[in-house]
């Protein structure tokens, strides 16, 4: 019974464990994005989302499947700040590349993008629940687990009242 309750009621996570080379106003950046991403996934709006949308590239995952994958476990994460060459930023617009091989995964995140908590937020959920969990995305790429979260995280935020970044 309790087995089932915790399961029913377990809600994704990001555990922030260390922020490297980050200047002290990008560090609370970034804490802050974890803190919008752990409001949003936590919502019924998410969980909602999860289970309607209409994925590709799920590798034969169901959304429930998808669902389960997201809170099988906290996802801890190091958050490794870095400043992108001009090709990066103007080019091929890099903002993030994942380093998953490590313990806790390292997310590498350009400087350059990182100028609102909204905007590394929802960097972050595309990276985390998106291929730290295992989602890729191959041809259709907009209905891929991690595009979708992007979507999601923007309709979710807007509906939880989470500020847009004035641009
Ligand atoms: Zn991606």
């Amino acid at each position: 019974m309790l087995t089932t309750e915790l399961s029913n009621t377990a809600r994704p996570q990001i555990i922030l464990e260390n922020i490297f080379d980050a200047t002290t106003a990008e560090a609370a950046l970034v804490k802050k994005g974890v803190a919008y991403i752990n409001q949003i996934a936590s919502s019924s709006c998410f969980k909602d989302a999860i289970f309607v949308k209409r994925f590709t590239e799920t590798g034969g995952k169901t959304n429930q499947d998808i669902w389960d994958t997201l809170v099988s476990r906290p996802y801890a994460v190091n958050v490794k700040i870095y400043t992108g060459t001009w090709i990066a930023n103007h080019f091929y617009h890099t903002i993030g590349k994942t380093d998953a091989s490590e313990k806790s995964a390292t997310i590498k995140v350009n400087r350059q993008f990182v100028r609102t908590a909204y905007d590394f937020g929802n960097n972050l959920m595309h990276e985390v629940f998106g291929h730290i969990a295992g989602f890729r995305h191959d041809r259709i790429k907009a209905t891929s687990v991690p595009y979708q979260l992007n979507d999601i995280y923007a309709d979710c935020a807007l509906k939880l009242g989470i500020p847009l970044p004035s641009r």
